[in-house]
């Protein structure tokens, strides 16, 4: 496709004729907090083009648009800072220009700093962290799927990583995808440490920083890699990941110990204060396992709707692979089921609360945002038990699980915007334990959301609850390897 045939036939253009990808150039100085973009594009119709920058939505950054600075094109702009809009006006459709900078100097404010430091652009002298949404903008009704990266001016000789091509420097033109734009992280800087593993032949990376001088990441995140990742994907019996990567990096602004992230679907982005202990590993396994339950199963087509599955039963899941791993042991695996999960919820004001009421309240009640995650993560080990005790110790919350994947699969394969449903999980229960059983459960436990009466329940030999007051407490005796409990 030229752009003289495009200029000849304005009519088809829409329908007919797919626009040239957007190409997207950019530049650092290396000691700057400024990003410099130009873009190619050709409009997707005559007369105007609107821009978007930014979502307001992504870790709740209502002032993003601030970021974007010195637009210029040589058509005339408008632009609505309310909307984060850009609106060019050009009188044909060849090929356009405009070019921006994007600010992203730390903004330093400790209140805010967990969700400004992932959620906006970060440029400093020793690193640049971008997802494509920080620097990307969408042209409005454009039918392009994909845009060019290409650096044009960058320092010599840094760490980089470009998550959906990793390996290749900054000198080599990258695609990324449009229509899931936000799953791509731009990585460079020389405080940064970029490592390559291979778990099952799938290429892992971790990147983490220098500037970390109170912990041995390499060491902490080495188990990860050798024993959980691999772990989890024979859980699942699932190879099928490109690539993978986590990124944890140091909270700049803020200095109480904390560990925030968010998952992407192919990665996971982290940022953390204070020791990388138990609990951040616990955060960084959880929204790692999370590429299973969460990110690729999902009950229900809103994912409040049914989060005890996609937070709960997820951090179940998590729990017995970092037992398996032996990067949790016997007491910590205690600790966190007992302080974590069974004083948390029975001791809790809300443990009451219906499962279809938690959306509402998720945001303004923080006591009903970790509900979910107790009530799942309860109700996974206790069934994990009941499955153990039916089948004479032959099958376990996995088998469960593994039929519920398979199940996910072929829905997938079928419609890969469809979920699961209540339904299927019914029937991936009830191959393992009574149908009634499963359903009046399903509904009482989990939909109704009545805590489990711990006293009228069976375990698995050697684990045991008493009640210390109103609060369930859990005893593995001294003879039971836990390992040895969560192998397959
Ligand atoms: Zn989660």
């Amino acid at each position: 496709m030229t752009t003289g045939i495009i200029l000849g036939l304005p009519v088809l253009l829409n329908a007919q004729t797919v626009p040239t990808s957007p190409a997207y150039h950019l530049g650092w100085d290396g000691k700057s907090s400024i990003l410099k973009v130009s873009l190619d594009y050709t409009p997707a119709t005559k007369d105007s083009t609107v821009f978007i920058y930014g979502d307001p939505n992504f870790g709740g950054q209502k002032e993003i648009f601030k970021v974007l600075q010195n637009i210029e094109s040589t058509d005339k702009i408008k632009l609505t800072p309310g909307e984060r809009k850009i609106t060019v006006y050009h009188a044909d459709t060849g090929l356009k220009h405009i070019s921006y900078t994007i600010n992203g100097h730390l903004v330093g404010n400790p209140k805010r700093s967990t969700v400004d430091e992932l959620f906006r652009p970060l440029i400093m002298p020793d690193l640049l962290y971008l997802v494509p949404k920080f620097f990307v903008i969408n042209a409005e009704g454009h039918a392009a799927k994909e845009a060019s990266i290409q650096w044009d001016s960058y320092p010599a000789g840094l760490p980089y990583f470009f998550s959906s091509a990793a390996g290749p420097g900054p000198a080599q033109k990258q695609t990324i995808s449009l229509t899931n734009e936000n799953d791509a992280l731009i990585l460079m800087g020389s405080s940064l440490i970029i490592n390559n593993y291979k778990v099952h032949g799938i290429p892992y990376y971790s990147i983490t920083s220098k500037n970390d001088t109170i912990n041995n990441l390499k060491a902490d995140l080495d188990p990860f890699f050798k024993r959980y990742f691999p772990g989890l994907r024979d859980f699942w019996e699932d190879n099928s990941a490109p690539y993978y990567y986590i990124s944890i990096l140091p909270l700049l602004a803020i200095d109480k110990p904390w560990a925030t992230g968010y998952s992407q679907k192919h990665g996971f982005v982290m940022r953390y204060s204070g020791t990388f202990g138990n609990e951040k590993k616990r955060v960084l396994a959880h929204e790692t396992s999370h590429a299973w339950i969460g990110n690729n199963m999902q009950i229900g087509n809103d994912e409040f709707d049914n989060q005890w599955f996609g937070e709960g039963f997820n951090d179940y899941v998590m729990l017995i692979n970092m037992v398996r791993s032996g990067i949790q042991d016997k007491a910590d695996f205690l600790d966190y089921v007992n302080k974590d999960n069974l004083l948390a919820h029975y001791s809790s004001t809300v443990k009451n609360v219906p499962n279809d009421s938690i959306a509402a309240k998720f945001w303004v009640d923080k006591n009903i945002q970790t509900l979910p995650y107790k009530r799942g993560f309860i109700y996974a080990f206790y069934l994990d038990n009941q499955i153990r005790l039916a089948t004479g110790g032959k099958r376990t919350i996995r088998d469960f699980l593994l039929v519920l994947f398979k199940r996910d699969r072929q829905i997938h394969a079928a419609n890969p915007e469809a979920n699961l449903t209540l339904d299927d999980y019914i029937a991936a229960a009830s191959k393992f334990l009574p149908k009634k059983q499963v359903k009046s459960e399903l509904e009482m436990n989990l939909i109704k959301g009545k805590p489990l009466d711990f006293k009228k329940i069976k375990l698995i030999r050697g684990f045991t609850i008493a009640y210390r007051d109103s609060i369930p407490v859990l005893k593995i005796a001294g003879t039971v390897d836990l390992k040895n409990v969560y192998k397959w």
